[in-house]
């Protein structure tokens, strides 16, 4: 089959879209995706300037969405001084599966030439994700302790380099599935959450000053194409599951959206868009209650909705 828009072989056919395109339109397409994104979601302020610039800080992880991420936002603002990138991997400690998605980092950044940092959860906590999952103090899955651990580097380190943003590799799949699972739980404060987190244009977002403002501009790519994007660019990915990922209800929510795509093309499409609607009504609705209840952890000072934040008690309950 030939590509839609030239006489070259198509590589890739999108059910949802009816598009079979060839390497060079689909890589095309991609990054058209991913920088309408950044302009839909404001996330270049006006007065940005060369001498104010903004640093975007990348979570990278030497997976797929995150290193694609990376390369498109390159590719975009590498002539721009308004942008500067840093890439900022976390080590968890898991054997086997870790060093080599550094690998890929540290390839990637010196590729493109950008600022990278590495962040251990033994150098900032003494702990090693895989005595954790073999401690489980508090008998949970192994990824909601990774969670909290995460987020805690994240937006600490996001503040230390000053950063204007935090961006996440997450894809069309990825944000579908939170959508239904925040629907299918029936958390409307949730979803108004997420809108002000990490979805509506900046503009638009009902923000906390204590928090840096989050945003995956990768989110109207499918993960197919994000994988097929990477391997046609040649781009070091690293493909290997994390042996801890356990987050058995997503597993269902992802099975049961390959089967509703499969049968009705276009529907994580459009679960994310009408949940990304809803969600700015919703944080329209809850505006002003956000954050009424913020406090300083009392053993590390981070802002937290408890007297002792989550990462603190949990690292109480691992010693
Ligand atoms: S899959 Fe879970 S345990 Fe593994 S790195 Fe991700 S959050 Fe951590
Ligand atoms: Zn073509
Ligand atoms: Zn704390």
């Amino acid at each position: 089959m030939d590509c839609n828009r030239c006489d070259e072989e198509a590589v890739m056919h999108a059910a949802y879209s009816g598009a079979h395109l060839c390497a060079d339109h689909f890589r095309e397409s991609v990054e058209k995706r991913v920088r309408r994104r950044v302009r839909r979601d404001d996330l270049v302020p006006k007065d940005a300037t060369p001498e104010n610039p903004q640093t975007w800080v990348i979570g990278l992880s030497g997976g797929k969405d995150s290193v694609v991420l990376t390369q498109i936002l390159h590719e975009t603002f590498a002539k721009d001084p308004r942008i500067e990138l840093v890439g900022l991997t976390i080590h968890e400690g898991i054997e086997g599966y870790r060093d080599k998605s550094l690998d890929a980092c540290v390839e990637l950044s010196d590729d493109l030439d950008i600022r990278h940092e590495v962040v251990s959860y033994e150098d900032e906590f003494g702990i090693q994700m895989d005595d954790v999952v073999e401690d489980d103090p508090e008998n949970m899955a192994a990824c909601a302790y990774c969670g909290v651990f995460r987020r805690d580097i994240l937006s600490r380190y996001a503040d230390d380099l000053g950063a204007d943003l935090l961006l996440t590799g997450h894809n069309l799949d990825d944000e579908a599935q939170t959508a239904l699972m925040n629907f299918l739980e029936g958390d409307v404060e949730q979803i108004a959450k997420h809108f002000d987190a990490s979805l509506g244009p900046l503009s638009e977002r009902e923000q906390q000053e204590e928090f840096v403002p989050r945003a995956k501009p990768l989110r109207d790519v499918p993960e197919k194409e994000v994988a097929l994007y990477a391997h046609l660019n040649d781009l070091p990915a690293h493909i290997t599951e994390c042996p801890h990922a356990s987050e058995a209800y997503r597993g269902e929510i992802q099975q049961l959206l390959y089967e509703l795509e499969e049968n009705h093309p276009g529907t994580r499409h459009s679960i994310l868009s009408g949940y990304e609607e809803l969600a700015g009504i919703t944080s329209d609705e809850f505006s002003g209650e956000n954050g009424a209840d913020l406090q300083d952890c009392t053993e590390c000072g981070s802002t937290t909705t408890r007297e002792v934040c989550r990462k603190c008690s949990l690292l109480e309950a691992l010693v």
